[in-house]
């Protein structure tokens, strides 16, 4: 499980590395009073699983409230690198008087540990350590050792911190060490690890961690109840949680039309159909959510699967696609039509049969005359359907 930045920099803080004030928010009216509390000037910065957040313009520093709701606003509704964002930490803005780059991971390969330091961290990383390797110092430990303390001030010294930051430099590796093993972590990185403060003031010179990376080893996950706090309000824990409660395999995909089907290949390709036919449409219109309703579909499993597809408020229709076997088309489609008359917000629902008693089970959706009951003979025609009318709900928003 990776960690999103404002939760990798509690458990820094956990173990006493500096780290300036933050608080996470997720609209404008929560980034201005978040940077009124934090004070100016302060960073605006995406929250999303990905790096290199800052080149693509979703970290910001602002000067006064207006400037960080310009810059909530700006950050909010983006996607980085195929990342939605959905909040924002509003964090102090430091002087930044150099970028060094530390971090403490597993090495798969060796199955020990690595630490790894570079005096020129930052955004540019990557592209500067390709070009002079030699610049950063790695460490092995195996996985029995411990990292030391004077192994620490080594590694400090080795990337060129002397007098007193190494002794600073040294605290704050250990640190990371205790919350890399403690954890369970698989990689803590810190990048950039600023020096920050005034050029003219020694004194208000210090080390502090302005970037958090976290990943933790799921395996794991039994041992730290504490983690439940890292649940990913992005993942849709809850239309999983409720799906799983019933049995069924849902996974949320952020889009307007919902998709049911029985077997998850069926199921992916009528996602192929979804995405597929909101490209034709040219509206964006993409699958919501996947849900393999498995072999059974009776009408407990069509209400259950219905309702948590339809609890999800980006949803405009829904698709069902079911090749009947052991359980009849006749069956399924007695399940949807009981289902919809238990539940609440009901979308047009579209709705290809085939296999097992096809032609019985369109004839009984047929019957109800339910007008958000819509029946077509092939999957493609049943996906451009479900798109469409997705695409006319969308405009009309
Ligand atoms: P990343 O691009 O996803 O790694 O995001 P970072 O949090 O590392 O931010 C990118 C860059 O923004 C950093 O390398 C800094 O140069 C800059 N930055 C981040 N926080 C601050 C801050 O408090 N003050 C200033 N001046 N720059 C910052
Ligand atoms: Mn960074």
């Amino acid at each position: 499980m990776d960690l999103y930045e404002y939760q990798a920099r509690q458990l820094l803080e956990e173990q006493g590395i500096p780290t300036p004030k933050g608080i996470y928010a997720q609209n404008s009216h929560e980034v201005a009073e978040a940077a009124e509390k934090i004070g100016y000037p302060n960073v605006i910065k995406a929250q999303v699983k990905i790096g290199h957040r800052g080149q693509a313009g979703g970290v910001k520093l602002a000067k006064t409230r207006d400037e960080a709701i310009l810059a909530a606003e700006d950050i909010l509704p983006m996607t980085i690198h195929k990342h939605k964002v959905n909040g924002v930490l509003v964090a102090e803005g430091k002087n930044i008087l150099h970028e060094y780059y530390v971090s403490i991971s597993v090495d798969r390969s060796s199955r020990d540990y690595d630490v790894l330091a570079t005096a020129n961290g930052g955004t540019e990383v990557e592209e500067i350590a390709k070009e002079h390797p030699e610049s950063v110092k790695r460490l092995h430990i195996e996985a029995l050792d411990d990292f030391d303390i004077e192994a620490a001030r080594q590694m400090a010294e080795s990337i060129g911190f002397y007098h007193a930051d190494v002794d600073q430099a040294a605290d704050i590796l250990l640190k990371m060490w205790r919350c890399f093993k403690e954890n369970d972590a698989t990689l803590v990185e810190i990048n950039p690890l600023a020096k920050i403060g005034d050029p003219d003031d020694e004194s208000s010179k210090m080390l502090c961690a302005l970037d958090a990376k976290i990943s933790l080893d799921d395996n794991a996950a039994f041992r730290h109840d504490g983690w439940k706090r890292f649940s990913d309000p992005m993942a849709n824990d809850e239309y999983e949680r409720r799906a799983k409660e019933h049995g069924l395999h849902y996974v949320h995909l952020n889009g307007q039309v919902g998709v049911i089907g029985n077997g998850a290949g069926l199921v992916m390709s009528s996602l192929d159909a979804v995405s597929g036919a909101g490209e034709d449409l040219g509206t964006g219109v993409k699958p919501a959510n996947f849900l393999d309703i498995g072999g059974g579909a009776s009408a407990e499993v069509m209400a259950a699967s219905l309702e948590i597809v339809l609890s999800d408020p980006q949803v405009e229709s829904v698709f069902i696609n079911v090749y009947g076997g052991i359980t009849s088309c006749e069956q399924v489609a007695k399940g949807i039509l009981e289902a919809l008359d238990s539940l609440s917000v009901v979308k047009p629902i579209v709705v290809r049969f085939d296999g097992n008693a096809a032609q019985e089970g369109l004839s009984i959706l047929g019957a109800s005359n339910n007008p958000n009951i819509h029946v077509a003979s092939t999957m493609e025609d049943a996906a451009y359907e479900a798109a469409r009318i997705a695409s006319s709900a969308k405009e009309a928003n």
